[in-house]
């Protein structure tokens, strides 16, 4: 694909071509991007999503790029960075901000707690940003973004604006039924009010529970399973975690990546893994713990690109 920034004159923000995308994941695996732009703000976004719509250019949109893997050929068409704009927290009343989709969660949570406001306890480790967060509907120990956003902005590929409410968004673990092709901007978000030391503490607690299962150093990118549930949806099953460990899959390798000898549902890049060797070891687990216990693992991560 050949364009040049030019090509966008209006357009205010950073662009990047063939782009590696090991430099944008925290997995660090990943080809090249035939371009990345950063807008600046929600016209510049506006900007480069009509032009990509005049050009039929595929678009992806990534945050930290802390839960993806990117296939080894890269991604043809145009990622939309959103992690340099987008950064504006805006405290409206005392209870209540509207998050731009760039702002780091980890960020915000620090910010609710010095301001007394409890809500986003769970998301002290959890390394993305807003928006990345409000998609996946980012959890941890039993609480949700689904929990504290009120409603959502997002631009779609003809540049129009939209609102979606908390319903609208209709959450479900780790996911949400934005409809695709549509970035989102803005969260409104709404806390409780508390003690900032009581938030602090619970902080803490919830910082060393995640220490003390989930000490890994190497590049990686969250959970690569969702925890399986019942058919019905109610009876929770063993943690992904536990049945990879259950199946002795602990340690494996496949080239450099490998499934974490700390926990089962994590895979590491000791150095120079590919998505392939990532896949490889991905295929595997699904296919041990579903002929040892009849469950089928399915993918948290998104993996996209070109093989
Ligand atoms: C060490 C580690 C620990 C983690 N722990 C947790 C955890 O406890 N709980 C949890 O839920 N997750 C966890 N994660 C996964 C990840 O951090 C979260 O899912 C995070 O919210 C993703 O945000 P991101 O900005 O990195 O999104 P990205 O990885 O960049 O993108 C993820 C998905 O969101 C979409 N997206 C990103 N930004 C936007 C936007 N503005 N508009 C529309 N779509 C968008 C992307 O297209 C992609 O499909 C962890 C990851 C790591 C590496």
């Amino acid at each position: 694909m050949k364009i040049a920034q030019s090509a966008i004159s209006a357009f205010k923000g950073r662009m990047l071509f063939d782009v590696p995308m090991k430099d944008y994941t925290s997995f660090r695996i990943g080809g090249n991007a035939d371009v990345m732009a950063f807008p600046v703000n929600e016209d510049d976004l506006i900007e480069v999503m009509r032009f990509a719509a005049g050009k039929g250019f595929p678009v992806f949109v990534i945050g930290r790029g802390t839960n993806l893997l990117i296939r080894d050929n890269g991604i043809r068409g145009v990622v939309i960075n959103v992690s340099e704009g987008f950064k504006e927290t805006i405290w409206l009343e005392d209870d209540a901000a509207v998050a731009g989709s760039g702002v780091l969660l980890i960020e915000l949570a620090s910010l609710c707690k010095d301001k007394g406001l409890s809500g986003l306890e769970f998301a002290a480790g959890i390394p993305g940003t807003i928006g990345g967060a409000v998609f996946m509907n980012a959890g941890a120990y039993g609480k949700e973004m689904k929990d504290v956003v009120e409603r959502v902005e997002a631009v779609d590929m003809n540049g129009q604006k939209h609102s979606f409410d908390n319903a609208a968004m209709k959450f479900s673990y780790r996911g949400c039924a934005l409809p695709a092709n549509m970035i989102i901007t803005k969260a409104h978000l709404k806390f409780k009010k508390d003690n900032p030391d009581e938030i602090k503490k619970r902080m803490k607690e919830l910082k060393e529970k995640r220490r003390a299962t989930q000490a890994i150093n190497l590049p990686n990118a969250g959970s690569i399973f969702r925890n399986p549930v019942e058919a019905n949806g109610r009876s929770p099953l063993p943690s992904a975690g536990k049945l990879i460990e259950e199946a002795g899959l602990k340690g494996t390798k496949c080239g450099d990546a490998q499934i974490s000898e700390v926990h089962g549902n994590y895979i590491v890049n000791l150095g120079n893994a590919t998505a392939m060797d990532v896949l490889a070891l991905v295929a595997m687990a699904r296919d041990k713990v579903f002929k040892a216990q009849g469950i089928l693992l399915e993918t948290e991560i998104t993996v996209v690109g070109e093989d």
